[in-house]
């Protein structure tokens, strides 16, 4: 384990039998001494380096946030070993053989590069190169455009698989962005540790952020992990959330003109 581990608060500081690295220290306090750059010089682990300077920079790295100016190509290699370590870790800690276990052996690389390449890969690759066209002729396209998109994401609580299906709806404003990038904006920020509820919010600003249009809905439903495979265990639970910005918020023959369009695509081919 690296020097730098922290329990989790939530889980330890109630805990009796709490295991604390260096009891004379609370969590509190160690991740006080991480905001200083003091032995950051001499770190080990890439990843302690890159926490401890986004605390520094005041950069917020949840789960669903994107970190892509701090991770690239060079260093993202680095950051999959120290993965592999802490995987091998909690491996040993479940009581896995992965010595012997032909199934196990390496499975801590395997998860390491699935979480980094993958299922998170949009926290740590930039936006998608979204090419704006101009529409602004005298016959420019001024109606709405809706497009459905596959999703997989993960629950940030559980880590669960979420999968489900995105309908985005714009009104078409000074430039188009191809209609494939919809969904490759869509899918980068649901690759990250989510909640559906933001992430129907981070879909929302991305596509108004590369399409200019402050007239943007988005309505996801999906199916989550963390209430099939665990917890409750529905399996035909699904979830629907809508977040509706401008004309669709304001105007009701555009909601629902929006949400006709997500019928007729559902009969169309249902989902
Ligand atoms: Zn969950």
């Amino acid at each position: 384990m690296t020097k730098d581990f922290i329990p989790d608060p939530i889980i330890h500081l109630d805990s009796p039998n709490k295991f604390i690295p260096h009891a004379h220290q609370s969590p509190i306090v160690k991740a006080a001494e991480m905001m200083s750059d003091k032995g950051y010089k001499d770190e080990k682990y890439l990843g302690n380096y890159l926490r401890a300077k986004m605390k520094r920079d005041g950069k917020r790295f949840w789960a669903g946030d994107n970190i892509s100016e701090y991770v690239n190509d060079h260093n993202i290699e680095q950051l999959i070993d120290e993965a592999t370590e802490a995987f091998e870790l909690v491996l040993d800690r479940l009581l896995i053989d992965r010595e012997t276990d032909p199934n196990s052996k390496g499975t801590a690389r395997r998860l390491a590069k699935m979480y980094f390449n993958e299922i998170m890969e949009g926290r740590y690759e930039p936006a998608p190169d979204a090419t704006a066209f101009p529409n602004d002729s005298a016959d420019r396209y001024e109606g709405m455009l809706v497009v459905r998109s596959e999703l997989r994401s993960m629950c940030s609580h559980h880590h669960q698989p979420v999968s489900g299906v995105a309908y985005i709806g714009i009104i078409a404003a000074q430039k188009l962005i191809g209609l494939s990038k919809y969904t490759r904006i869509a899918q980068w920020c649901a690759r990250r540790g989510t909640l559906q509820e933001e992430l129907c919010n981070d879909i929302a600003r991305e596509i108004s952020r590369a399409t200019d249009s402050e007239n943007v809905a988005v309505y996801v439903q999906a199916v989550h992990g963390c209430c099939e495979n665990r917890g409750i265990m529905a399996h035909s639970s699904l979830t629907q959330t809508t977040v509706l910005k401008g004309a669709f918020n304001t105007d009701q023959s555009t909601k629902k003109e929006f949400f006709d369009n997500i019928k007729l695509q559902q009969e169309f081919a249902p989902r």
